[in-house]
């Protein structure tokens, strides 16, 4: 049976714009030790902006166009961040086949050709190579069949509130915080800096996420709990492999507030050290 301060918790919780789907999430949410921070939408807004343009063999026009043509289906921040910076209408029927390919971009039929964009990893698979570029940010490659066509350099902003969050957590005794990525080393490294995570492992596919959440459940310790904090979008299996998982509410996907246990309905990282601290004062109650 559920104590009936638990009830009490959730109530305070919702109040401050955190859903939690069960007293058992609150008793997990006081053991917490080690929180594992998903990046993009979690830790930075979601929102990247298009800085540069560098076309190979196209201009920088025709390169911005292909790019938003093949991800005109997608949901991905990437994806919406080039649509705007195109600006203008895009005709969906030009556009056939979309592929995602998580954590390294898509491909897509534009005009009956194969595009593809994405990351190195993206094009290393396709066997394309691209001249070395400035890493100021997010490169979005673009290869049109199997010839490289030039990058778009993106970048996204920390949240205000992303270092405060952090250290709020240590502050509570959260005795180890860890990000995760699929977006290239220096990119990833530079955020966790701005932010002061203690570790960082980028370069992940979903299923590196999770295999990397796996090996840092082993290292808890006997009461210790393991909170992962995402937007969903390619993390709901982290979200369900960790002892709690935490999504965005306002930017993150349906998905990911069905596969969590807790949901921040306005988006703001800051909110896990107030969870934390609800729950244990729940728990004193309840003992
Ligand atoms: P994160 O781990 O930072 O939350 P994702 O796992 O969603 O990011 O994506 C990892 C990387 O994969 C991105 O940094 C980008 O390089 C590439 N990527 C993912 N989706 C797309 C897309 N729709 N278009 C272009 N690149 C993408
Ligand atoms: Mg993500």
């Amino acid at each position: 049976s559920v104590p009936l301060s638990f009830f009490g918790g959730i109530g305070a919780a919702s109040r401050d714009g955190i859903l939690v789907k069960g007293g058992n999430y609150l008793e997990v949410l006081a053991r917490t030790e080690l929180v594992v921070f998903d990046k993009t939408g979690t830790l930075t807004q979601g929102v990247f902006n298009v800085t540069a343009i560098h076309p190979d063999h196209c201009d920088e026009h025709r390169l911005l166009e292909l790019a938003a043509l093949a991800e005109c289906y997608s949901d991905h921040p990437i994806s919406r961040s080039l649509r705007e910076a195109w600006g203008m209408e895009l005709d969906p029927s030009r556009v056939s086949g979309v592929e995602e390919r998580s954590g390294r971009g898509v491909h897509a039929i534009v005009d009956g050709r194969p595009v593809w964009v994405g990351n190195d990893k993206l094009m290393e698979e396709l066997g394309v190579s691209w001249h070395p570029c400035h890493r100021v940010g997010t490169t979005v490659h673009v290869a049109c069949e199997g010839a490289y066509l030039g990058h778009i350099v993106i970048s996204d902003a920390v949240k205000p509130d992303a270092a405060q969050a952090v250290a709020a957590l240590k502050a509570c005794g959260v005795r180890r915080t860890v990000m995760l990525t699929g977006d290239a080393a220096p990119v990833g490294e530079a955020i966790a800096r701005e932010v002061g995570v203690d570790e960082v492992h980028a370069q992940l596919l979903p299923d590196g996420k999770v295999r990397q959440v796996e090996a840092l459940l082993e290292q808890l310790s006997p009461r210790g709990a393991l909170a992962f904090v995402g937007d969903g979008i390619n993390d709901a299996p982290v979200l369900s492999r960790a002892d709690v998982g935490i999504a965005m509410g306002a930017l993150g996907s349906d998905a990911a507030i069905e596969a969590a246990d807790v949901v921040l309905m306005d988006d703001k990282p800051s909110k896990l050290a107030d969870a934390i601290a609800i729950a244990r004062g729940t728990l004193t109650i309840v003992r």
